[in-house]
């Protein structure tokens, strides 16, 4: 039989484990294992599989090593067969549509903030989904549990970025971004010339999602307003218990309910400037809820469907996203990212 390619492999069990919501921890063996293996050489592979010393590469468990020595011998690893059975059910008719008519993701981290896995990895996820482009927004500086980027670390990634662009498919591009922490006066937390340098500005409120809804409200409005944002970010900031959310010990755990602001205000501010809401598919936040992106679609709001991706194989989650937006009515031609690439920088360029 002919040998798989191993590598391939254990990034597609890696995939299947992050889409699936796993914790990062446990998907990381998969990840470094792949890592590990592509440096070598095929032969030298060969020898340690026949050998049995592949868990004697630093980076190759016990578990890794057997899915390696499988996909060598030509069989698709026992492991891979068993994650890929969590393959998710398809989607209603309507929803399907609009995951077909998305041609990006406007909001995904990478390991320079709080994500698991380096630009490249994401970036090669996201081609490999089939999107033309993937906005690479991680956290700004004042999120600092989170590692957000200081004005000089988000210049060294613009540069590593471009870089990266150069090397990655025809037709495919990361676009620069952010995903700025909007201030308790409502001011977004990095340099102006940087903001205006990106593709794509997510502004969200992430520290005191408990304020009275004036104060939160004023606070919105403001980041709504300022010109260099672009998508209004998980706009209630809730968290909902996640299906399958990695150890038991979360489950249920880490809920909060959304923050209070004016609805109407904040959708007059939103159509007024000519900004978009975020419509969030990570299974633990999916915000906004259902009834306030009803009134948002009712009111003519521009949208954007988007993972908030920690990993590659949560960049699999806009079917999420899309399912809501397909409940609630929200058209094809108002989700931004079913814009070409073109259109949607002519878009954000707009706002500056
Ligand atoms: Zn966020
Ligand atoms: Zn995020």
């Amino acid at each position: 039989m002919a040998s798989r390619d191993p590598v391939d492999d254990l990034r597609r069990i890696a995939f299947y484990l992050e889409r699936a919501n796993e914790a990062t921890y446990r998907v990381r063996a998969f990840r470094s294992a792949a890592a590990a293996i592509a440096k070598l050489p095929a032969e030298e592979l060969a020898e340690r599989a026949e050998a049995g010393t592949l868990a004697k590469l630093p980076g190759v468990g016990e578990v890794t090593a057997r899915c390696i020595a499988e996909s060598l011998a030509g069989e698709e690893p026992v492991y891979l067969r068993r994650v890929r059975s969590t393959e998710g059910t398809s989607l209603p008719a309507a929803a399907a549509a609009l995951r077909d008519a998305l041609r990006g993701d406007c909001h995904a981290h990478s390991d320079w903030s709080d994500g698991g896995s380096p630009i490249e990895e994401m970036a090669l996820a996201a081609v490999e989904l089939g999107h033309e482009y993937l906005v690479l927004t991680d956290h700004s500086p004042r999120l600092t549990v989170a590692n957000g980027l200081s004005p000089a670390r988000l210049r060294k990634q613009l540069d590593r970025v471009a870089e990266l662009n150069d090397a990655l498919p025809e037709g495919f591009r990361v676009l620069t971004g952010i995903e700025v922490d909007i201030r308790d006066d409502g001011s977004l937390d990095q340099e102006n010339e940087l903001l205006a340098r990106l593709d794509v500005v997510v502004g969200s409120v992430h520290s005191k999602l408990r304020d009275e809804s004036p104060r939160m409200t004023r606070r919105m409005l403001a980041a709504i307003a300022n010109p260099h944002l672009d998508i209004l970010g998980h706009m209630t900031g809730r968290k909902v218990a996640a299906a399958g959310e990695g150890d038991k010990g979360h489950r249920g755990g880490r809920t909060r309910p959304p923050s209070t602001f004016e609805l109407d205000k904040v959708i007059e501010a939103v159509l007024e400037h000519g900004k978009a809401i975020e419509i969030n598919s990570r299974p633990d936040r999916l915000d906004p809820p259902k009834r306030m992106l009803t009134v948002a679609v009712e009111a003519g709001c521009l949208f954007s469907i988007d993972t908030d991706a920690h990993a590659p194989g949560q960049l699999d989650w806009l079917g999420n996203g899309c399912e809501r937006a397909a409940l609630c009515g929200v058209p094809a031609e108002r989700v931004v990212n079913t814009w070409s690439m073109e259109r949607l920088l002519e878009w954000t360029a707009g706002h500056k």
